[in-house]
């Protein structure tokens, strides 16, 4: 059986500016991400923002099964046309995971058609990832919770449609609570979004973290080729 193909799409601006994510992200959090998921055995590409067509030209999306996302500071640079084009092969079958900050990209809203804004506060607190759908393919092999001693604080709430399927809520040690691992379908497409991974907490060098989103890719690859015909069909069909 052939890999799935992923590719791992990041921002990657904090790291150039800031000395104290690149101490905790040296290979950029595209980096991080690519070698903890590499014992799954994927077929691993990253991709940027500051490359030409944020990485993600036509034939690098086409030879994609499933795409991760993160993004914080740069959401409104990423071109319309490249969220287009993402958009598309997404509603033709490409699994998408959407990462922590990543609720307020421009292809996440996009996707859901809210605002995805929550609360948030950065306070070292920590964080219990709940699993609140144990037979679900992304909680293969996980315990009843995660934990995460420090996190940022993300809170309800959570402007996003109801999830076709709500997998984990996060509880924090200042009070709120969060559905932190949410499932969709758009299209013939597959979308989980996932909360953890700040750019100042090493996060995603965690393998806990790592299982749940190659779980997640698993999860979200395409399941067939078939293009399905829609529009006027003017034969009886035998
Ligand atoms: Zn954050």
């Amino acid at each position: 059986m052939n890999p799935l193909r992923v590719t791992v799409w990041h921002e990657y601006r904090h790291e150039k500016l800031d000395k104290q994510v690149a101490d905790v992200y040296p290979e950029g959090i595209h980096g991080a991400l690519a070698k903890g998921l590499a014992p799954y055995g994927f077929d691993i590409h990253t991709a940027t923002l500051d490359e030409p067509e944020h990485g993600l030209t036509q034939e690098a999306l086409d030879n994609t099964d499933v795409l991760t996302w993160w993004g914080h500071m740069a959401h409104e640079e990423v071109s319309d046309e490249i969220v287009d084009r993402v958009q598309e092969r997404v509603l033709n079958g490409m699994g998408l995971i959407v990462l922590h900050s990543g609720h307020l990209s421009k292809i996440f809203r996009r996707l859901m058609g809210t605002g995805c804004m929550l609360r948030w506060r950065e306070a070292d607190e920590k964080e219990r990832i709940w699993t609140v759908d144990p037979s679900h393919p992304i909680c293969d092999g996980l315990p009843e919770y995660i934990e995460i001693d420090e996190a940022e604080m993300y809170g309800e709430h959570f402007d996003i449609p109801p999830p076709d399927t709500l997998v984990f809520i996060s509880w924090f040690e200042g009070g709120e609570v969060f559905r932190s691992g949410c499932c969709y379908q758009r299209g013939q497409g597959k979308i989980f979004y996932f909360r953890p991974g700040h750019e100042t907490y090493p996060i995603f060098h965690l393998p806990i973290v790592h299982k749940v989103i190659a779980n997640a890719i698993n999860w979200a690859k395409p399941v067939t080729n078939m293009a399905p015909v829609r529009g006027n069909i003017p034969e009886f069909m035998a």
